[in-house]
């Protein structure tokens, strides 16, 4: 049976509010998921605020969505009633090509996402997280360990996922040294699991206010490159960057500051281009990557390596009615670091 639920949506650019939906009867490869948590990302923001393209209105945002089974569809093998689990930016793919049978659906041309896209099952647009309740095919659900908690959960579906794959991909590890350019919702999740995975691993921030913190989170060292001499000393010395900041910012230093062969990976996404020397490249065969999240097989290698690492994001749990001003602080970077809401609330 298809049913209505409460749901809190986009009726504006400027404006989420309470509001009704509907969601599909699962089909026999369907799970019916009881939400009980979904993170705020910033790419939610961009999306209400047609930034990045113009939406339809109204929509329903949310891809960090952590929740309980409470139905299956009959041919539904991998989830049972009662189980916790989550989904992430995306509800399906074609499952053909060979970015699909790569188990790296991400990339695939029709992969769908969680909302704000054509749903393939029932041809409506989808609807996500900030809501009560949501049916997904069972191929697109990742089981959440018992030993990690929901609310901590769900921004792993989505922030967490996207600095787990490049350090993953480029194999962060004992031995090597691992740079994270900027400590905010991203970053503070990317400097915990590059430690966790062996890395050496130091922060880079425009000034010393975020120090205490990368410690805290376990930096080896930290650089405020707003100081002239911050990149002294740091010649061919990483294997990885992450750059997590979605502001456009010079990025020759963080080159030459690369061994050979490594790899400088975009996962925040500014809109002006990026200037950088080519001479910054050619003499170590230094490379630079964008990754978007990452594959399902991917995601919940992901989430069993933070449970059995306990590690978790930094996370502000708010109610439905605070959305509105969760966004106009993350849009100011005053959050510590990402909101979730408690979707008891709606
Ligand atoms: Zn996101
Ligand atoms: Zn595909």
């Amino acid at each position: 049976m298809s049913k209505e639920i409460k749901a809190w949506a986009a009726t504006s650019s400027q404006k989420i509010e309470a509001s009704t939906i509907t969601r599909r009867a699962p089909d026999d490869q369907d799970v019916a998921i009881d939400i009980k948590f979904a993170g705020i990302c910033h790419s939610d923001i961009h999306t209400v605020r047609s930034e990045w393209k113009e939406i339809e209105y109204p929509l329903v945002v949310g891809h960090e969505i952590a929740g309980v089974v409470s139905a299956v569809g009959k041919n539904v093998s991998k989830f049972k009633v009662g189980d916790r689990v989550g989904v992430g930016c995306m509800v399906n793919s074609c499952r053909k090509c060979d970015n699909c049978k790569d188990g790296e659906e991400q990339y695939c041309a029709d992969m769908v996402e969680t909302y704000n896209a054509k749903d393939p099952k029932d041809g409506t647009i989808t609807q996500g997280g900030y809501s009560q309740y949501v049916v997904v095919d069972q191929a697109f659900v990742l089981n959440i360990p018992e030993s990690l908690p929901l609310d901590k959960a769900a921004p792993l579906l989505c922030a967490g996922i996207t600095v787990f794959s490049p350090l993953n991909h480029w194999k962060a590890g004992p031995g090597k040294r691992v740079g994270v350019i900027g400590l905010g919702g991203l970053g503070h999740v990317g400097v915990k699991i590059a430690k966790a995975l062996g890395a050496e691993v130091t922060v880079f921030s425009q000034t010393d206010s975020k120090k205490e913190l990368a410690m805290q989170f376990g930096a080896d060292a930290y650089v405020a490159t707003g100081d002239p001499k911050a990149f002294d000393g740091l010649d061919r010395k990483f294997d990885i960057i992450l750059n997590t900041v979605s502001a456009k910012i010079p990025l020759d230093k963080y080159l030459s500051s690369l061994r050979r062969d490594g790899s400088l990976v975009q996962v925040g996404a500014p809109s002006d281009p990026l200037q950088i020397t080519p001479f910054s490249l050619l003499p170590q065969r230094i490379g630079i990557h964008g990754t978007l999240i990452g594959g399902i097989a991917e995601t919940q290698k992901m989430l069993d390596f933070c449970a059995k690492k306990q590690i978790f994001p930094e996370i502000e749990v708010v109610s439905a009615s605070y959305i509105n001003e969760a966004y106009d602080r993350v849009v100011k970077s005053q959050v510590k670091f990402r909101f979730v809401i408690d979707v008891s609330t709606m």
